[in-house]
């Protein structure tokens, strides 16, 4: 019989789809008050040895005796995480109502969650006290391979990579066998300093306006709205404030959309900065991954540049947070835990008392209701750093003139125009491919999906037929499959396009942007060069292109099909539309030379997109906010999603009526549903949701607390796939 002086049972987060813990002894060896929330486990679970994080110590346990297992290892000497990141890693469960353990794991790198150290170091090689007396000896017999060893021993410890590198293994096998070395761990060394060689340039009076009331709101939390034209220098303004705050030994974690596809953005930081910049994305592995975590987290590296995920990071002196381009979708994790990067940067900044800045040329709406409500505190950077003042903007009235592959003649004209200028020409599709149809004029077919209701894409120079949903992908075919008629592709995307643009300036090399033709890494930086060196003449491309590059020859911005955004079926879509073309119309112009944007449309009367023209992205949003408000969608409403798919259309409808007879007798809340999404089969699979919406946030979260349990006990098909969607970027 034991009394335990001190709290004894650990209580475990595995990385499952359960919304429990898990409770286990201490490891053998290890006293309770020795461990600590925040620090990983190694559990016996069934049969398997996994992985958990320990959220808790307590004196008691519901488990019987008999079945209380004994972890099998303590794997860290301390937490994993800063106090404040922890706290919000379990804030964030909570709130976004996702089990622990996948939060936690999804929190932290891959290499992390199958039991890497969370402390770089290096494997090395030296010399025992053996080693050492034997090799005072003379009349040693080595070979020529351990002699250079041992040479390089007697200088010191030799790390085990550089070992192998000198294929010396075999004379360090050799030499260990008579216990002539032994191992230790060397620290590993800081990755390298940003050069510093560029200077700041002078600031502009908004940006140094900006700099200093960010500057004077260090050491306390403060959320800011940096609304920066797109041209203003935002970047000039993170650098400034990045500098004190690493002038006052601290350091800051800046988010961005995408890393890969802005090279740029990273190449200005470590010419400025002049400590290590570790970056951290989805497209390095996960040995580079683990390494740049870790120097976050021990402080080797004080700036971390980094997408969603790089809000976990833990830190040991943040000063401030930077989210640039805050109305970016990619800040949403769309499955698994999902989570808004930049909502959880706000709430990160407060648990450390440290600001946060969201920079953006179109700040979501979301984020500008805030600022006119005060809690945040707004920014404006109106003018182009560079001033060549704001680009005219004008409507190409589709109805009035005809287009040819996609170009009306008065776009065509105005190409013409700026190519003889010696401008360069951007040309704006959101739509990759040839053709989005594919038609029969004999019997009105459409190549169909076979796994969505959706309409194949024609890729003709490869001659394929692609679900830009699914991938599902067919030959193409020469007639139709149903009468044998002739087939013609209806529509434009941008391979077509290409093409008519070769046509028509057969003298001006062009650039195609797009994920078709922009796969590898280096794509896009050997694609940016044709335009930077002036080779390229045209760049056409989908909204890859308004992803933060700067073309400062561009003085021509046309945008294709300004129209898929305006009638789209979710409440954002007009917002996404307006904040794509003021992103991309930003490209014109920037330099000396002033712009011309053309947006062509065939509802030129559009009261968003009158407003987008004449009044410019704020007149917008105070028009598409007051829609908002009077339709009760976010930010004026709180939703969340429950949906669910399946392979059977029945399956699906009858779990989700289910769950929404399970919904709490508790006020204050809207069920609607269940309704079909607005692809309802996507890949084989039908896909509805129930959506729950509620004036504010806490109604909305005890109603789910009350509710998602219920929902949990549902007996469904193994096939049947549901999850939860708290503040949901896409509701259709
Ligand atoms: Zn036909
Ligand atoms: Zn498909």
């Amino acid at each position: 019989v034991t009394a335990p002086t001190s709290p004894h049972i650990l209580k475990v987060a595995l990385d499952t789809p359960l919304r429990r813990t898990f409770d286990y002894l201490p490891p053998p060896g290890v006293a309770g008050r020795g461990v600590q929330p925040g620090m990983r486990v190694a559990v016996p679970l069934g049969r398997r040895r996994a992985i958990g994080f320990v959220v808790g110590v307590a004196d008691t346990t519901e488990v019987p005796p008999a079945r209380l297992k004994a972890a099998i290892e303590l794997l860290d000497p301390e937490p994993l995480w800063d106090a404040q990141c922890f706290d919000l890693l379990l804030w964030a469960a909570d709130y976004y109502q996702h089990p622990l353990g996948e939060v936690l794991a999804a929190s932290i790198p891959a290499a992390l969650r199958r039991g890497a150290p969370a402390v770089h170091a290096l494997a090395a090689w030296q010399l025992s006290a053996t080693g050492l007396e034997q090799l005072t000896g003379t009349g040693l017999r080595l070979g020529p391979r351990q002699r250079e060893l041992v040479e390089r021993l007697r200088n010191g410890p030799v790390v085990a990579a550089e070992v192998s590198a000198a294929q010396l293994g075999p004379a360090l096998r050799s030499l260990a066998r008579r216990g002539w070395v032994e191992p230790l761990e060397l620290p590993a060394p800081a990755p390298a300093a940003g050069s510093a060689t560029t200077r700041a340039p002078p600031l502009t009076a908004a940006q140094r306006l900006a700099c200093d009331a960010i500057a004077g709101s260090l050491g306390g939390f403060t959320p800011w709205l940096l609304h920066g034209v797109t041209g203003s220098g935002k970047t000039e303004v993170y650098l400034d404030v990045i500098e004190r705050v690493l002038a006052a030994g601290q350091g800051a974690l800046v988010l961005v959309p995408e890393i890969a596809l802005t090279p740029q953005l990273v190449g200005r930081f470590r010419g400025r900065l002049p400590v290590p910049v570790v970056t951290l994305h989805s497209s390095m592995t996960d040995a580079e991954r683990l390494e740049a975590w870790q120097a976050a987290r021990s402080g080797a590296a004080p700036v971390v540049i980094g997408t969603r995920s790089a809000v976990f990071t833990p830190l040991p002196a943040p000063g401030v947070i930077l989210v640039d381009e805050e109305h970016d979708a990619s800040y949403k994790q769309q499955d698994g835990f999902r989570y808004s990067a930049r909502d959880l940067a706000v709430a990160r900044a407060a648990r450390h008392r440290i600001p946060v800045v969201l920079g953006s040329a179109t700040p979501s709406l979301e984020s500008l209701a805030n600022a006119t409500e005060t809690r945040y505190r707004k920014l404006l950077l109106p003018e182009r750093a560079g001033s060549a003042g704001k680009p005219r903007v004008g409507v190409v009235d589709l109805r009035l003139h005809a287009a040819r592959d996609g170009l009306a003649q008065p776009v065509i004209a105005a190409i013409e125009r700026h190519l003889a200028d010696r401008g360069q020409v951007l040309v704006y599709l959101n739509r990759r491919g040839y053709a989005p149809t594919l038609f029969c004029s004999g019997c009105g077919w459409i190549a169909p999906c076979p796994a969505c209701d959706a309409r194949m894409t024609v890729h003709m120079a490869r001659a394929r037929l692609v679900c830009h949903h699914c991938g599902a992908d067919a030959p193409l075919p020469f007639g139709c499959p149903k009468c044998g008629s002739e087939v013609s592709a209806v529509g434009q995307g941008t391979e077509r396009v290409e093409q008519a643009l070769a046509e028509l300036f057969p003298q001006a090399p062009l650039v195609r942007v797009d994920r078709d033709v922009i796969r590898r890494r280096g794509d896009i930086e050997r694609a940016l060069e044709e335009v930077a060196s002036g080779r390229a003449r045209i760049l056409l491309g989908t909204q890859m292109l308004t992803k933060g590059h700067d073309y400062p020859d561009v003085t021509l911005v046309a945008v294709l099909n300004a129209d898929q955004g305006l009638f789209g079926a979710d409440f954002r879509a007009s917002e996404r539309l307006a904040q794509q073309i003021v992103q991309v119309a930003g490209r014109a112009g920037r330099g000396h030379r002033p712009g011309e944007v053309l947006i062509q449309s065939a509802y030129p009367e559009n009261p968003l997109l009158v407003s987008l023209v004449t009044e410019g992205y704020e007149g917008f949003a105070l028009r598409a906010l007051a829609e908002r408000r009077d339709a009760a969608w976010p930010p004026y409403s709180r939703l969340a999603l429950l949906r669910a798919d399946s392979p059977e259309r029945g399956e699906v409808y009858a779990f989700l009526r289910a769950a929404a007879a399970a919904a709490p007798d508790l006020g204050g809340v809207r069920l609607l549903g269940p309704a079909p999404a607005s692809m309802e089969r996507r890949a084989g699979r039908y896909r509805a949701q129930l959506l729950l919406e509620a004036s504010t946030r806490p109604p909305l979260k005890r109603w789910l607390e009350a509710w998602l349990p219920q929902v949990e006990q549902l007996k469904h098909p193994r096939q049947l796939r549901w999850s939860v969607d708290v503040d949901p970027i896409e509701v259709d």
